[in-house]
């Protein structure tokens, strides 16, 4: 892989040229359908042209290079406009686990497919009766001889109406085996016995849904670590989600704050302000974790600071922009104002996804500091 300032300065003079699909994804578009159409239109480009390439391993269809290439390429876009990243977070929460825990043809077959936008991915872990008690789940997957046959229900789960495939955490240990007894499995969402219900949220899109598995077959090859490894495989994906993904997350936050200063008054200096100090302390947490995570390493229960700073800096950027637009909750036809609605209302739950904001802090109190 060519030296990261090489990525850049070329990854630059792309962008300067203003390419139509980037100039595209720039645009604010608060309907899902036409901004996911948007997302694979430029996902397939930057395939193509071998950005998005880098950053992964050769073997699986990269380019190679760490994920400091990854986190170049999303700030590169970030800065010339791009509005996020929409259904390719999980780039950065799910694909760098089963890239580092998945069998390797089933990889190499897979990652190249996501990267040039053509089949996307969600996350089934929450159920209607676990979420922070993540352990408790009670989706069950039975061996039958070469396939796994999973029943259950899974809720929250984000992009799945969009998604091909679900990197699934199932019970195949028996119902005390907490998380001893859980198995991540790769779920194509087209198989037979597969219903998603999307979810309408508050903020009017439909990003979650209901996944339900009724006696659907699933290939024994398609497990993600060992049998009944799934925890190690959830704890490596918390590490993404709530460690480097903040970081991939809040790059967008800062045109979203320079925006509202495009109408703040004098009154608003001391909430953007603030706003603009927790987003430093976000980015600096966050350099740390992509650093921590070019090594090999996950940043384990210390992410938790990088998620709890996000959640701090996302809120204060929202709440500032509120202040410069106080009608953001009746809903606007002017598509950059309905965008900000969304945003401002998606800023209220990121305290919840990727667990709570309370049981992040738990984990700071148990396992960081050691209270009983
Ligand atoms: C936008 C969004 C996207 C999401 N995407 C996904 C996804 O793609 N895939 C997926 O699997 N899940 C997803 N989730 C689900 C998310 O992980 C859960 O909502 C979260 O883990 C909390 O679980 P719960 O909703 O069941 O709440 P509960 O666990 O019922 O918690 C309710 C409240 O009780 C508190 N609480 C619970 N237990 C304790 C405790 N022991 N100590 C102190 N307080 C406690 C919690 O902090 C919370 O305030 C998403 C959620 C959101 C909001």
């Amino acid at each position: 892989m060519e030296p990261l300032s090489d990525y850049r300065a070329k990854l630059e003079e792309w962008l300067a040229k203003r390419p139509p699909t980037v100039v595209a994804a720039c645009r604010p578009e608060p309907r899902y359908d036409e901004r996911v159409e948007t997302m694979r239109g430029l996902m397939a480009e930057l395939y193509e042209l071998g950005f998005s390439r880098a950053g992964w391993p050769v073997d699986v269809g990269g380019l190679g290079g760490t994920v400091e290439y990854r986190a170049a390429m999303w700030e590169a876009l970030a800065r010339h406009g791009v509005q996020g990243m929409a259904l390719f977070e999980h780039l950065e929460v799910l694909i760098p686990a089963f890239v580092a825990l998945g069998p390797r043809d089933l990889v190499a077959r897979l990652l190249p497919e996501y990267l040039s936008g053509r089949e996307l991915w969600a996350q089934g872990f929450s159920e209607p009766d676990s979420g922070s008690d993540l352990p408790s789940l009670r989706t069950k997957a039975v061996l039958d001889g070469d396939h796994y046959v999973i029943d259950g229900s899974k809720i929250w789960t984000s992009w799945a109406k969009y998604a091909t495939w679900c990197l699934l955490l199932a019970r195949t240990g028996d119902a005390e085996s907490r998380h001893r007894g859980l198995t991540a499995f790769v779920v194509d969402l087209r198989a037979p016995g597969v219903e998603v219900r999307a979810i309408e949220q508050s903020n009017g899109t439909d990003e979650l849904a209901e996944v339900h598995f009724d006696g659907v077959r699933v290939p024994v090859d398609r497990i993600v670590g060992e049998a009944g490894g799934g925890w190690a495989v959830a704890m490596h994906i918390l590490s993404n989600e709530r460690g480097t993904f903040a970081w991939f997350r809040h790059l967008f936050q800062y045109g979203q704050l320079a925006d509202g200063a495009t109408r703040a008054t004098e009154r608003d200096d001391r909430a953007f302000g603030n706003a603009l100090l927790d987003m430093v302390s976000a980015t600096a947490a966050g350099l740390d974790g992509i650093a921590v995570h070019a090594t090999g390493a996950t940043l384990g229960p210390r992410a938790t600071f990088n998620k709890l700073l996000l959640c701090a800096a996302e809120q204060s950027v929202h709440d500032a922009v509120l202040a410069t637009d106080p009608d953001i909750a009746i809903g606007f036809l002017d598509p950059a104002a309905e965008m900000r609605r969304q945003e401002y209302l998606f800023s209220r739950i990121v305290t919840v996804y990727g667990g709570s904001q309370q049981m992040q802090l738990d984990t700071i109190a148990k396992q960081m500091l050691e209270l009983p």
